[in-house]
């Protein structure tokens, strides 16, 4: 084929001009990208070669060199590994094929530092190159196609690359960096291995380079011909715990995480029974940019008998564990696994739950041992873990003592625990309150009564959390109440005076009651006097078994809610007997329409909740001021 010219799609170039410039202080994590597809093409040619032997084509063991020549100020990344054909040169280094691109664009914000760590992250891979390079040439021919099927790709990462056919006799891929005149730094043996050895030391490939001698004539470090592995080159996981050291993990973590940061725990453990299995699993300390999303990729990678089979294992951990990082290397499973064969295979059920009870062991551990760093952990992840309340039944338990909450005393970091440990003598439930924020949480009339008590109240804020008391329901043998609904029973914690105030105030509010139900027929569902009310006039609450006013616009912004089933979710209204406006209810018949709506009204506000009917509200509150 002859020479072609082809633009690269719009979203790759301004990617290369995001990442040529983001990286350019921390440039040398190119060679670390390019290392990286080198051994994800080798894992790929030994998969392809498990259903075809002959794509290895009887030849060399894999292997990565690293190769450079100063004349020429040229630094080349080979691989023996799958290589690519024409097509797949164009699609796979001229378009982003990867969902989330955008997503991940709009996420970098211009500082430097904290744009390149999200492109490690993201992984933009090959593009790196251009940092320090300011023209790269690919050479690159498909396993088990012929030599004439070779393809050379050019590009000085601007607009546009050129492919054409070549003939090319080695399976898979050489990338060459022509260096940029301030980027000779990498023309050096010592340098290029340290960053391997920085980066790269547990592929579990040997990465190569030329062995280098001086020359006394010449007064230089001349290269030899015999090639030298620089990395470890083993897979860390398969050597005795014994015989790794701290580093080593992080280095290891680092390795395939492209984390900076080191893992806030790690567990590595050899299974043994019915399934035989290594897992070697890491908690990071900080949540990546797309961690809401459930669909993002998973972080275990799952190996066979130290084969690679696939990035993304899904099905090794479940959703809410999917921050966890890290491998899982089975004895057991073929090696011709697929995804779908793994969602049934009983191995893989053995080693989804072994590793998701390894996990909780480790989070565990944090919580007991070293608080500080759970509390840490809990504010990255802990809106995550919140979704295995109700998608790991059989864990359930577990799980709930990991929770953490804001409460009335404190503003992060209630457990459970710590709350059953504080509850008052004769208390029987355990309350919370949700809502939008710990503001609104903490400002809401519902907690009156409880703050008078000296009673502990959660406060609950995260979206997830409505969703989760739906899972929640006791803990340690007491029901899980929320402030906000049915009728505040207080049981032995109201004494027999109060009970009886109580009593005698709704006996002689009655035929006001009775009258705002009929005025606020069309608002509120009932109305009754309160007793969870110290100082508000009134607050909205929901019947039992019915969704909280809360969880209603939830779902209405979620769009899960049509307006006319939000208008039907009406609350209950409880006033509060001993409030100076509620007892002009009773004397003020001029106003008696005005005061209960604006009573309404003003308790839909105080819960966070917005009006339907602003002016209305306004013209009410004017009369009755004037
Ligand atoms: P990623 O590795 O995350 O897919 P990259 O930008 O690093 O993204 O690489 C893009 C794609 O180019 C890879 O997915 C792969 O298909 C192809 N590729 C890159 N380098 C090689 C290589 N050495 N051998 C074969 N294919 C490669
Ligand atoms: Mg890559």
């Amino acid at each position: 084929m002859n020479k072609q010219t082809l633009s690269f799609q719009a979203e790759v170039q301004q990617l290369l001009h995001l990442v040529t410039h983001a990286l350019y202080s921390n440039r040398e994590i190119f060679l670390r990208e390019l290392i990286s597809n080198a051994s994800d093409a080798s894992d790929k040619l030994r998969f392809e070669a498990l259903a075809d032997a002959s794509l290895m084509e009887g030849g060399a063991p894999l292997a990565i060199r690293l190769s450079f020549d100063k004349a020429a100020r040229t630094l080349t990344v080979s691989d023996n590994g799958i290589g690519m054909s024409e097509e797949e040169a164009v699609a796979n280094l001229g378009t982003i094929a990867k969902s989330g691109t955008r997503e991940f664009m709009a996420k970098l914000s211009g500082d430097q530092q904290h744009d390149a760590q999200l492109i490690g992250q993201f992984g933009v891979g090959f593009y790196s190159g251009f940092i320090v390079a300011d023209r790269i040439t690919v050479e690159t021919r498909r396993a088990g196609r012929p030599a004439a099927e070779g393809v050379r790709w050019t590009s000085e990462g601007t607009g546009s690359f050129e492919v054409e056919s070549i003939e090319r006799a080695e399976r898979g891929t050489d990338v060459i960096l022509h260096l940029r005149e301030d980027a000779a730094e990498y023309l050096d043996r010592w340098r290029l291995a340290g960053i391997v050895s920085k980066y790269s030391d547990h592929i579990a490939l040997p990465i190569q380079m030329r062995k280098q001698r001086w020359d006394a004539d010449k007064s230089e470090y001349v290269l030899e011909d015999e090639w030298e592995t620089v990395n470890t080159a083993s897979a860390l996981w398969t050597r005795p715990k014994s015989e790794i050291t701290e580093e080593q993990y992080h280095a290891f973590y680092r390795s395939i995480s492209h984390d900076a940061e080191a893992p806030l725990a790690y567990s590595h453990n050899r299974v043994e029974g019915r399934s035989e299995y290594t897992q070697l699993l890491f908690v990071p300390s900080k949540a990546p940019f797309d961690l809401w999303n459930r669909e993002r990729a998973a972080g275990v990678k799952l190996y066979v008998r130290r084969v690679f089979i696939m990035d993304e294992a899904q099905a090794l951990l479940p959703a809410y564990l999917r921050f966890v990082r890290g491998v899982i290397d089975s004895n057991d499973l073929p090696l011709n696994v697929s995804r779908e064969l793994l969602q049934e295979s009983r191995d893989v059920k053995a080693i989804r739950e072994g590793s998701t009870k390894r996990v909780l062991s480790m989070l565990e551990e944090l919580a007991e041992q070293q608080t500080d760093k759970y509390a840490g952990f809990w504010r990255e992840f802990g809106v995550v873990l919140k979704e295995g309340m109700g998608e790991d039944f059989a864990n359930r338990e577990r799980l709930a003592k990991l929770l953490r909450f804001a409460s009335t005393l404190h503003d992060e970091g209630v457990s459970l625990q710590d709350y059953v440990a504080r509850m008052k003598e004769g208390q029987k439930a355990i309350y919370v309150l949700t809502a939008e924020t710990l503001p609104a949480a903490k400002a809401s009339p519902q907690l009156e009564v409880f703050r008078r008590k000296g009673i502990e109240v959660l406060l609950l804020t995260d979206r997830v959390d409505e969703w989760m008391l739906s899972f929640l329901t006791e803990f340690d043998g007491k029901e899980i109440k929320s402030v906000a609904k049915g009728a505040v029973d207080l049981g032995e914690l109201q004494d027999a005076e109060e009970k009886q105030r109580a009593e005698q105030a709704g006996e002689a509010l009655k035929p006001v009651v009775e009258r705002l139900k009929t005025a606020l027929a069309d608002k509120a569902k009932d109305v009754r006097v309160s007793s969870r009310l110290v100082e508000s006039p009134a607050c909205l609450v929901a019947d039992e078994g019915e969704m909280s006013g809360h969880l209603a616009r939830l779902l209405k912004q979620a769009g899960q809610l049509k307006a006319d089933d939000a208008a039907r979710v009406r609350p209950v209204l409880e006033i509060n007997a001993e409030h100076a406006l509620v007892q002009r209810l009773s004397r003020d018949e001029a106003h008696f329409d005005d005061l209960a709506h604006v009573l309404f009204d003003q308790a839909v506000l105080a819960e966070g909740g917005q009006l339907e009917d602003a002016a209305a509200y306004v013209r009410r509150v004017t009369a009755l001021l004037s």
